[in-house]
């Protein structure tokens, strides 16, 4: 079982997502355990107040080190194989191949500052991995990592159903997967392609695959590309 644990000061942004769908499964199915700790609650501060402002001057208040050092030390507790994350938009971007990765650790914990950051000696001395989920700045690290915990916890195995599975997701084998239909087999006048409807299972497969490269090539002709360099 993966034990996620999450540091953040606004707990309650975790409910909704965790509380739903197949997060809410894996934890039913105990394939993950979530446990969302208040920053708040380790402070000494008679405010609870968990920020200050940066030395050397600049805009708004910086994450304080403490209560942050203290929380992991106890969620830590004796635990050797943690592998503790700091989401920020200066971290690697977040790739499938990472959710990949993280869904076969252990225990991760997952650091949320907000404002302007976090006091740099809590990456220094805490932090093994950083985490961005993209080239923009949003106002708190509880997004990110709810999407980085979708992304892992969908990964490990059993968590999807058999109709669910990952392996044909985008971005497996550096594809795009190829188009989808449902019912009706004519909407509007809108044809699903013949080959799906024909039963044959090969000829299904091949136009799947054919379609997904095709797709790649027109949408991400960068993934091809980094999957040949891959075989290099
Ligand atoms: N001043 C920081 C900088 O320039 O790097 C940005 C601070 S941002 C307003 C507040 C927090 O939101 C960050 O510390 C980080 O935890 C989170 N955050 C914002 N954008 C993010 C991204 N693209 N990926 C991961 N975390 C992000």
């Amino acid at each position: 079982m993966l034990k996620i644990d999450v540091i953040t000061i606004f707990p309650e942004m975790f409910k909704a997502v965790t509380g739903e769908s197949i997060i809410k499964r894996a934890c039913q199915k105990k394939k993950i355990r979530i446990e969302i700790y208040n920053l708040r609650d380790f402070t000494d501060n008679t405010h609870r107040k968990v920020d200050e402002r940066p030395f050397g001057g600049g805009p708004g208040m910086l994450i304080s080190p403490e209560p942050v050092f203290k929380a992991v030390k106890k969620i830590k507790g004796r635990r050797k194989k943690t592998k503790v994350i700091l989401l920020t938009p200066q971290g690697v971007k977040f790739e499938q191949k990472t959710a990949g990765r993280l869904s076969r650790e252990t225990h991760l914990i997952f650091i949320c500052p907000r404002y302007e950051g976090i006091d740099e000696r809590v990456r220094l001395k805490l932090v093994d991995e950083e985490i961005s989920i993209g080239d923009y700045v949003l106002t708190g690290g509880e997004l990110p990592a709810l999407v980085v915990i979708d992304a892992i916890t969908r990964l490990i195995p059993g968590v999807l159903g058999d109709s669910e599975s990952a392996i044909s997701d985008s971005f497996e084998n550096n594809l795009l997967e190829h188009p989808q239909y449902t019912r009706p087999a004519n909407f509007r006048g809108l044809k699903v392609p013949e080959v799906l409807l024909s039963g044959n299972h090969r000829l299904i497969k091949e136009w799947k695959r054919k379609q997904s490269l095709l797709r790649t090539k027109r949408k991400r002709p960068d993934l091809l590309k980094k999957e040949r360099n891959n075989h290099e």
